[in-house]
């Protein structure tokens, strides 16, 4: 077990990519927090069976993280329960379909907030305590989108842009620290996220939902498979290890050749 002892906060890990990476934080010894919505017993289910399964800590915490001081605050209070936070994985974010003149405004606004500035919330609020311990490790998932742009995704392409420079820019402050900060950057995983995009995708492009699947997701993706969650999930194991640590500043692919091309 790699991870022993160490304390990791994953953001929106109560479905999908997020809840695959607490897992598998958890199955190296790691202690996890977890968040992000979802029905209570849905989450308390999930948590307990981490404890169970692994024979670790696993704490719960609804923090919004479309919310700066409740960011924060999940932060504080994970290091006065658990001690530390040695890792700190930003993976909450949402989606919306649609040409940029109809591009609704909120919806706007809570991509960047979520997909982008928490991550600006958490690394703000992990660092000092990552910095006096002399180690850390930061992981964004950012995405294929966050390298090269597919039409009526503007405020999620502009979002995970953002989120490869903030990584950049953090991992170059903390690089004398025993801390690394990189980005992970998947294809297309087949979770609740890319399952929800479909019908508002076969609606703006006149598409069947096999045309959606067939052509517009898996044609991008030159395998012709969708990335599993246990393959990104392992993808972060590995920047948590000592194998990973000139690893910083990174925007690492994981998207079956997508950005090859
Ligand atoms: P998902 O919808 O299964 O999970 C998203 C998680 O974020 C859930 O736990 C949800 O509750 C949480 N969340 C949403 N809004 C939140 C908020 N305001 N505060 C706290 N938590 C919130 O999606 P997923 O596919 O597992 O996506 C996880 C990450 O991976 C996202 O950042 C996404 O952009 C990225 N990603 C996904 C794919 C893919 O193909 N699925 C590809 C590349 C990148």
């Amino acid at each position: 077990m790699t991870l022993a002892a160490k304390v990791a906060v994953v953001t929106g890990s109560t479905s999908g990519i997020g809840l695959a990476i607490a897992r598998a934080l958890a199955a190296e010894g790691a202690h996890v927090v977890i968040n992000g919505f979802g029905k209570p017993e849905d989450i308390e289910k999930e948590r307990a069976a981490i404890e169970a399964d692994f024979k670790v800590t696993a704490r719960y915490c609804g923090a919004d993280m479309t919310k700066g001081d409740q960011i924060a605050a999940m932060i504080t209070e994970t290091q006065t329960a658990l001690g530390a936070v040695d890792i700190l994985v930003n993976n909450a974010g949402i989606q919306f379909v649609s040409p940029v003149e109809d591009f609704p405004i909120d919806k706007w606004d809570q991509i960047i907030a979520i997909n982008m500035t928490a991550a600006f919330h958490a690394m703000r609020a992990a660092v000092p305590g990552m910095k006096k311990r002399g180690w850390g490790r930061i992981i964004s998932t950012a995405s294929a989108h966050s390298k090269v742009a597919s039409p009526f995704k503007s405020a999620y392409v502009t979002a995970k842009h953002g989120l490869m420079g903030l990584t950049k820019t953090v991992a170059l402050e903390t690089a004398t620290h025993g801390i690394t900060v990189n980005c992970i950057s998947p294809g297309y995983v087949w979770t609740p996220l890319v399952e929800s995009q479909i019908p508002d995708t076969m609606k703006t492009r006149g598409l069947t939902r096999e045309q959606v699947i067939n052509d517009v997701l898996l044609e991008a993706q030159p395998t012709k498979q969708f990335v599993t969650q246990e393959e990104v999930a392992a993808f972060v194991v590995f920047l948590c290890s000592d194998g990973a640590k000139q690893v910083t500043g990174a925007n690492l692919s994981i998207d079956g050749g997508w950005t090859a091309g």
